[in-house]
């Protein structure tokens, strides 16, 4: 029997001892020097996991992952701008629904699972009228990796201003952002980077604070007003999550210290493990192999060999400490598993073990 929770939805994550006993700080003042250091301190290793501390400004809010993409929204998109947003998943959608939500102009390109064609996305903005190209990098819901480097490249050409959603891969793909084209990125302290949730992350190009600079259409989520006050108090503008803050600081060393390439090759060991041992007891992927991210899979539960659905699947495995995540793909039934956090090989072996033993004996 394994002895720890093994987390397998896609965030937050399973965390290492170390993280978890960083939360076990003396209390402290936010407004204080020492924990403005702290703040400086996971501003800079930030900016070394996406290599972007040449060009490239971080900031941290007080929330969870959505509350990042939606300060860059509301934050960078004016009102004489317009957005094209790549709704090719979930969160895709769900940066459209925030653009609904604050009237922010924009257009949606792409199907649920449809794999974006760059061609397609040139002629739309070859058609004039967008500033900005909204994406998730790793759609989440999928499981798809997006081409994120090549559209972005070509956006930027184009002069269009470009925002990813790099939830579900920073910490775990190499990002080069000082010589990227991507002009805002927003992740958060519990995907890949394997820390607490609480914190949303924003990395933006220092050549848009210009752009950021007139007042954002949210009061709470303003990205300039945040960057001001980091740079100018070295403080939040509000109460942050003090003791994740501590514990983000530690996973961020921890991310660098494995190293985000090593940390990419373990995620995509750890599912090559559980994507092999899943086929072999009959489990049939959503995607087709070359649009894996190879950090998440989506399984179909019809056909599969589950014979009492998904809830039952679910109970049987969280017995046996293992968390498997419900789907959200519309009008097709799927399940997910996530190699996000602290997991290793020998977890993968035991999860495969785990799974054929719920199949054999439910
Ligand atoms: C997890 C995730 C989010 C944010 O989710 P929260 O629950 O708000 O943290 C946004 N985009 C993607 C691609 C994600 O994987």
């Amino acid at each position: 029997m394994n002895t720890r929770p093994i987390l397998l939805n896609p965030g937050p994550g399973t965390t290492s001892q170390s993280v978890k006993q960083a939360l076990l700080v003396d209390d402290i003042c936010p407004r204080e020097q020492a924990f403005g250091d702290v703040l400086d301190a996971i501003a800079g290793k930030l900016l070394e996991v996406g290599r972007g501390s040449k060009t490239m400004e971080a900031v941290l809010l007080a929330c969870s992952g959505t509350g990042a993409v939606e300060s860059i929204l509301t934050s960078a998109i004016g009102p004489k701008h317009r957005v094209l947003i790549l709704t090719n998943g979930a969160y895709g959608v769900r940066m459209k629904e925030i653009c609904e939500r604050y009237g922010i102009p924009f257009q949606s390109l792409f199907r649920f699972a449809e794999f974006p064609d760059q061609d397609v996305i040139r002629e739309h903005l070859s058609r004039g009228g967008f500033t900005h190209l909204a994406m998730a990098h790793h759609e989440t819901s999928t499981g798809m990796m997006n081409p994120v480097e090549s559209i972005t490249r070509m956006a930027s050409e184009m002069g269009v201003a470009t925002i990813v959603d790099a939830m579900s891969s920073f910490g775990a793909h190499p990002f080069d952002l000082d010589a990227q084209h991507i002009d805002y990125l927003a992740s958060s302290s519990n995907k890949c980077i394997q820390g607490m949730a609480g914190l949303g992350v924003v990395l933006f190009r220092r050549d848009r604070l210009e752009e950021l600079k007139r007042s954002s259409r949210s009061y709470y989520l303003d990205l300039y007003a945040q960057w001001e006050s980091i740079q100018n108090k070295r403080q939040l503008r509000f109460t942050p999550p003090v003791q994740v803050c501590y514990a983000f600081l530690q996973a961020l060393q921890e991310t660098l210290e494995e190293g985000v390439e090593a940390r990419a090759q373990r995620y995509h060991r750890n599912w090559k493990l559980l994507y092999d041992g899943m086929l072999e007891l009959g489990f049939k992927p959503f995607l087709p192999l070359e649009q894996e991210s190879r950090i998440l899979c989506a399984f179909h539960l019809s056909p599969s060999p589950l014979r009492h659905g998904f809830n039952a699947f679910h109970d049987a495995l969280l017995k046996r400490g293992i968390t498997v995540y419900p789907g959200v793909i519309p009008e097709t039934e799927t399940f997910r598993m996530a190699v996000i956090g602290d997991l290793h090989p020998p977890d993968m072996d035991y999860v495969i073990q785990s799974v054929r033993a719920v199949l054999s004996n439910p």
